[in-house]
């Protein structure tokens, strides 16, 4: 019998999210089926939903920030049991043979990772679904287990936005000591500060949102500098190691450039397309500066990442809405109106039934 889910979809670039019900694959020896408690909704589900990267496939069901309780198991699997807590990001499966897959960066897989929605299962040829949604099946290598103690709820966006600020963090060595600016307080850049601060940097928010510095400072910024501020800007030139660029559209990095101390990174994790305006080499050349870029981060490295949020306490903040909700949150984050993840509770997927 095929499992058939419950879930909302968008039926085409144009069209509202909507009810939508469709067939999870068979069970392979590998898998586990989850029943998802919670989703986050990411700004990235937006750009698919609505072909901003141009690769949509439709019907689409977004969501890759998923928190649930594991439902069964397949007959090869020994390090899940039905009832486990556990979380699914953005990938599903990748080669899992390449130079990337055994260096645990399974996210620059050779051969593609696969996502978790978006994307075609590369055994089968049939589309991912993600999840909104009222279960998953998923290989239970790319399952991650929610620790004990940490409230699941403001957990399932760490599963996308909190790897997504993670990784960079540690690949850049943020340590005590460093300087980090986070450009964006969103979804993306909350869990941004938080880990910097949590990694003892001295933290600053680049934002346009004057509303946003009381926030900025309870979440851990040490200090707020208002982007469209010239003299805001000039004041912290050359200051930075390290800047976490979030912005989800075309932008101007150079000014950001300028406040990087020698040998300081600017990381794109936000923009997913050509800089417009283009970075002016001179600002790289003169202080020998990077500019980067930084795509989720590995299995292991997101287990990590939980273990950390658990033994430190960190969260989400987050807003709880009904999926019937879910296109008027889109228009909410479209306005950066959000505190500062919406997450789906996948109860309200199975109320409406
Ligand atoms: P979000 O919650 O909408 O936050 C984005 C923030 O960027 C806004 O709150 C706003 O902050 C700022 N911003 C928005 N539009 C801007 C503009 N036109 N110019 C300057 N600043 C702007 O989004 P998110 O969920 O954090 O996602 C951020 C981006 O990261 C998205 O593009 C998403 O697709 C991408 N992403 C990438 C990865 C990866 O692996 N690299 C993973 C997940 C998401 P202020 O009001 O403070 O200025
Ligand atoms: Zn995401």
């Amino acid at each position: 019998m095929p499992l058939n889910v419950r879930g909302y979809a968008a039926a085409s670039a144009t069209s509202a999210l909507a009810p939508y019900s469709f067939n999870r694959r068979d069970m392979r020896a590998n898998d586990v089926e989850i029943e998802i408690l919670y989703c986050g909704v990411c700004h990235s589900d937006i750009h698919q939903a609505r072909n901003e990267w141009h690769n949509s496939l439709y019907p689409m069901v977004p969501g890759h920030e998923i928190v649930g309780r594991v439902a069964r198991v397949g007959s090869k699997v020994s390090t899940f049991k039905a009832g486990d807590f556990v979380g699914v990001g953005c990938m599903v499966d990748s080669c899992q043979h390449c130079a990337s897959c055994a260096e645990g960066l399974e996210q620059y897989c050779e051969e593609h990772a696969t996502w978790t929605y978006n994307d075609t299962d590369r055994h089968d040829g049939l589309p991912t679904f993600g999840g909104y949604s009222e279960r998953i099946v998923v290989s239970d290598k790319f399952v991650l287990r929610m620790p004990d103690g940490v409230d699941l709820k403001t957990a399932a966006p760490l599963l996308c936005a909190g790897i997504t600020t993670w990784s960079p963090l540690r690949h850049w060595k943020v340590g005590a000591g460093s300087r980090v600016a986070v450009v964006g307080l969103g979804g993306l850049g909350h869990m941004g500060i938080k880990f910097a601060k949590a990694l003892g940097a001295e933290v600053t928010l680049f934002t346009r949102s004057p509303g946003k510095e009381a926030d900025a400072r309870r979440l851990g910024a040490d200090h707020v500098v208002l982007s469209t501020d010239d003299a805001q800007m000039k004041a912290v030139a050359s200051h930075f190691d390290f800047i976490l660029d979030t912005v989800p559209h075309e932008h101007d990095i150079n000014p950001y450039l300028l406040t990087l101390r020698r040998d300081g990174a600017l990381v794109l994790v936000g923009l997913l397309g050509p800089l417009n305006p283009p970075a002016n080499a001179a600002y790289v050349i003169g202080g020998r500066r990077t500019v980067s870029g930084s795509a989720i981060g590995g299995i292991a490295e997101t287990q990590e990442m939980l273990d950390f949020c658990a033994e430190h306490g960190i969260g989400c903040d987050i807003e709880m809405i009904d999926i019937q909700d879910i296109n008027g949150a889109y228009e909410r984050m479209l306005r950066s109106d959000v505190k500062y993840r919406f997450v789906i509770d996948i109860a309200s997927l199975r109320k409406a039934a």
